[in-house]
């Protein structure tokens, strides 16, 4: 049976009014599971009028109630794990360990919102003049909202609504139409551990519900994930409109594997990085850069071994390596870059089309694909595909691989793998990349460290969570004041200063 799901508003269920629907896959099997409504316009800015009406009171909240309430969302989670990571899986397709990690780093954050009173805190400077004090302090914007990818359906909400809960704000969520269940749960959660009703709302949507959020002048600010294409869009839309933005998109994520390094350390590495979660993930490894032909020939031969071996099936299925693609598009896109890659000169080392899983003839699954000699004026070089394909792309030293991810038109993440400090040292100073990772795959930092790409992977410039999150989330208000007021000095006209 085709579920229907609902947005929820002002702390319940609403349906959708607008007759517009998309469809919710399980892509495992390739059938509908459920319908989302997509919102329109008057939907949104009913939303935005009740959440306007709830951040009153919850943004005179004192910092400490506020984490509180953090706090018991965070035990709610845990209880609800196993239920919330199949729910995820179902609908987006990454496999059931993957889609508890998912929500395990976004609980990360809420945990690091629990010290918010510490970050909100202000600045003072006392007699700063002659009976002049200075300070600051933190305020929340009001309403905020965060439109989110489907490809972290739990991680990348929390990351955008904590801090800005935290901070005090009312938070309008407009998840991806893909998996738009689990931000649903996250609703119900934040409700049950105590938030007012209308404080965090989730609003489901396609480009009109988008359009709405930027344009109506009650939403200060917009957190955006997802391609880079919309990421400008939003980011200069939302400029246009008077509002703060931090919108991060896409990725062409670089592992430069320098001659001294462990290649069985580097296979396990990329392995799992290029192909986990199909290469859905902002963070995924799709280029390999070995420094030398003798590395790249070693390198080619391991990884065209290991892929072999790579287990696909059904997200919700044990000992499975990696499910299925989001939906039919992603499994028709990235085949497309498949054959540009062969007829544009690539060696296909192996080629994941037409991957059947017995059983789920109709699920969008694509096996593992592996090529060699990649040049970066070819289109798999150049644009992110999104999918279990991992391309080597060799250099001819340590120079040319560091100009490689440097000039790279995203910016996201890169890692070298070594031995040597030196390299390592050199590579981390230089490299014109967001997030670098030393003989680590994945360097998606800790929750009180920020996450941010450079360059096409991210527009604006505060990162997500840590310190950064609060910045973004808030404004600053500076205090200047003087006490005994009756302090005498006659009219001046000039700028008053320190002297
Ligand atoms: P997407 O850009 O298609 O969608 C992201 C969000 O934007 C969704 O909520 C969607 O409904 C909305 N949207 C889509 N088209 C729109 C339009 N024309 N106008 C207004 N809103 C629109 O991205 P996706 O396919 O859901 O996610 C995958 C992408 O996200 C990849 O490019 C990936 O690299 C990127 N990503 C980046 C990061 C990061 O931190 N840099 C993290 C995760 C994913």
């Amino acid at each position: 049976m085709v579920r229907e799901l609902t947005h929820f508003i002002g702390g319940r269920h609403v349906g959708g009014t607008s007759g517009r629907f998309a469809d919710v896959f399980d892509p495992s099997s390739g059938q509908v599971q459920a319908r989302v409504p997509l919102a329109s316009a008057d939907e949104v800015r009913a939303v935005i009028a009740d959440a306007e009406h709830a951040q009153l009171a919850w943004g005179a909240a004192n910092p400490q109630r506020r984490a509180r309430v953090l706090m018991r969302f965070v035990d709610l989670i845990k209880r609800d794990i196993e239920a919330l990571a199949r729910l995820l899986s179902s609908e987006h397709g990454k496999t059931i360990d993957d889609a508890r990690g998912d929500i395990q780093r976004g609980v990360e954050v809420i945990e690091f919102c629990i010290g918010a009173p510490h970050l909100l805190k202000g600045e003072y400077t006392s007699a700063a003049g002659t009976g002049i004090d200075v300070y600051s302090m933190r305020q929340p914007l009001g309403v905020v909202a965060g439109i989110t990818p489907f490809n972290f359906p739990a991680m990348i909400p929390l990351w955008k609504a904590g801090p800005a809960l935290a901070a005090g704000n009312a938070f309008v969520l407009k998840p991806s139409e893909r998996d738009p269940s689990v931000p649903l749960r996250i609703a119900e959660l934040f409700l049950e551990a105590g938030i007012p009703a209308g404080v965090f709302n989730v609003v489901n949507g396609d480009k009109e519900a988008v359009d709405t959020l930027l344009e109506d002048d009650r939403v200060k600010a917009i957190g955006f994930v997802g391609s880079t294409p919309i990421a400008h869009y939003i980011y200069t839309s939302a400029a246009q409109h008077g509002k703060r933005a931090q919108c991060f998109g896409g990725a062409k994520n670089h592992m430069i594997v320098m001659p001294d390094a462990d290649l069985d350390q580097v296979a396990d590495a990329l392995i799992g990085a290029g192909y986990g979660s199909a290469g859905e993930r902002c963070m995924a490894i799709s280029v390999a850069v070995p420094v030398g032909d003798e590395t790249a020939d070693a390198l080619a031969a391991k990884l065209a071994e290991r892929v072999g071996h790579l287990r696909i099936g059904p997200a919700l299925a044990a000992d499975v390596d990696y499910g299925p693609l989001v939906s039919r598009d992603a499994v028709e896109r990235v085949s497309g870059y498949i054959q540009t890659g062969i007829d544009e000169g690539a060696t296909l080392l192996a080629d994941g089309r037409g991957h059947v899983v017995p059983g789920h003839e109709n699920g969008f699954y694509l096996g593992p694909t592996l090529f060699d000699h990649v040049t970066t004026d070819m289109t798999i070089y150049r644009e992110e595909v999104f999918g279990p394909v991992l391309v080597i792309a060799r250099a001819a030293d340590y120079e040319e691989a560091l100009a490689m991810a440097s000039d790279h038109e995203f910016g996201n993440g890169v890692a070298i793998f070594t031995r040597d400090g030196d390299a390592a040292r050199d590579f981390t100073a230089r490299v014109n990349v967001g997030m670098v990772g030393v003989n680590v795959p994945i360097p998606v930092p800790i929750a009180y460290h920020t996450f941010g790409g450079w360059k096409k992977s991210g527009f604006g410039d505060l990162n997500q969570h840590g310190p950064d999150a609060f910045r973004f989330y808030t404004k600053t208000k500076t205090v200047t004041s003087r006490w005994p007021s009756g302090i005498k000095e006659g009219a001046s006209f000039v700028i008053p200063t320190m002297h």
